[in-house]
């Protein structure tokens, strides 16, 4: 047993040597450390929410709609928009954050979960967390999921849930459409899920995996309002699924998980969603800027279509270099890659003062 936890604490054996998910929460003047957007609500944004609030108020002594029809309803006239197919709200499902979504994933089904590594850390700790076992398959040495990989994960056949991230956090880069659709296909042939977790679809120049639901009933797709749609604090993710999927999901989900207030706050965001794509698009430029301001100090630049860049290539450690820029009060990511780093797309200001601290400290 781990020295951490007291004798007298019956904690569960598997889960007294894992670390709870940490982002050091740590007061610099430019965070850039987990993904968020920048930007905050404009002004209409933020008085339209309030008064949607404000019209619950009256009736929070209620329980709220424990289905969220309305909500989901919302979030699939918004796909509808996106991709141009007709998705009803029974193949929607939401819940607070896409964390949540893919705990009622683990919950809901049967077997080993796998992914391909690097990759999002809290699949296999929530995996960990619900007492299933973690396969884990590593990407190629460019961070790339390619025939070779997938192939891998078909033959594991204890794994039952097979998570995809992509775009990729915390590389960047995304998988080819044609490549989930072969994993697809091997996965349905053997009775298997695969999970394609895009909580950066918006940034990428990618078709969304949700193009594919029609012919691979086996597809699940997460999604978050956390990253381009500015709302992580609000806490709305939504998986787009066969409606099957989403009945198992309803058996592990807790009774009126979604409070009313989320479920209005998330309703009134999409209403205004028009706002949030300029953002999103600005985000997007500034990312390729920043992608070559990089290059241009030499450092090594993977390919992103998130909005978030993943560089290598400088002369000290990955905790040095951390270190170095969070004294100049710049604070960004280190994933756990040797070497590397990562740092979220702020605001241009941001984006600068993270320049100038970054030649200061590469160079000096
Ligand atoms: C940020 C992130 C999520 C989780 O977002 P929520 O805030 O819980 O919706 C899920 N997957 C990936 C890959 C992420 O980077």
């Amino acid at each position: 047993m781990s020295a951490k936890w007291p004798n007298w604490l019956p904690i569960r054996k598997d889960l007294a040597t894992l670390t709870p998910y940490g982002a050091p929460q740590v007061n610099a003047k430019v965070r850039l450390n987990t993904n968020e957007n920048p930007y905050s609500l404009s002004r209409e944004l933020q008085e339209s929410l309030t008064s949607a609030i404000k019209r619950e108020l009256a009736d929070l002594n209620r329980y709220p709609d424990r289905d969220a029809i309305k909500l989901r309803t919302d979030l699939a006239n918004s796909l509808r928009d996106e991709t141009g197919l007709t998705l009803e709200a029974n193949s929607i499902w939401a819940a607070n954050g896409s964390n949540e979504i893919i705990q009622s994933i683990l919950l809901a089904f049967e077997g080993a979960a796998l992914g391909f590594e690097p990759s999002y850390s809290m699949h296999p700790l929530i995996t960990k967390v619900v007492g299933k076992n973690w396969v884990s398959i590593a990407r190629t040495a460019d961070y790339e999921v390619t025939k070779n990989e997938i192939e891998l994960a078909i033959k594991s056949d204890d794994a039952k849930i097979v998570f995809l991230t992509t775009p990729n956090n915390p590389t960047g880069n995304s998988t080819d459409i044609s490549l989930i659709e072969k994993l697809a296909g091997g996965l349905m042939s053997r009775g298997a899920l695969l999970v394609v977790d895009e909580a950066y679809a918006e940034f990428s120049s990618q078709p969304s995996a949700i193009t594919l639901l029609g012919s691979y009933p086996n597809i699940l797709v997460s999604r978050t309002m956390s990253k381009a749609f500015a709302f992580a604090g609000a806490r709305l993710g939504y998986l787009v699924a066969d409606r099957k999927v989403i009945e198992a999901i309803e058996l592990v989900r807790l009774p009126y998980h979604l409070s009313s207030l989320t479920q209005a706050a998330a309703r009134a965001a999409l209403a205004n969603r028009g706002a949030l794509q300029i953002d999103v698009k600005r985000l997007s430029e500034s990312r390729d800027q920043l992608a070559k301001a990089l290059g241009e100090l030499g450092l090594t630049v993977y390919a992103s279509d998130a909005n978030f860049i993943l560089f290598g290539g400088f002369r000290q450690s990955a905790e040095e270099l951390w270190r170095n820029l969070l004294d100049k009060g710049v604070l960004i990511r280190d994933v756990g890659l040797a070497g590397k780093l990562r740092v979220t797309i702020g605001t241009e200001d941001e984006n600068r003062a993270f320049l100038v601290a970054l030649k200061q400290s590469v160079r000096g």
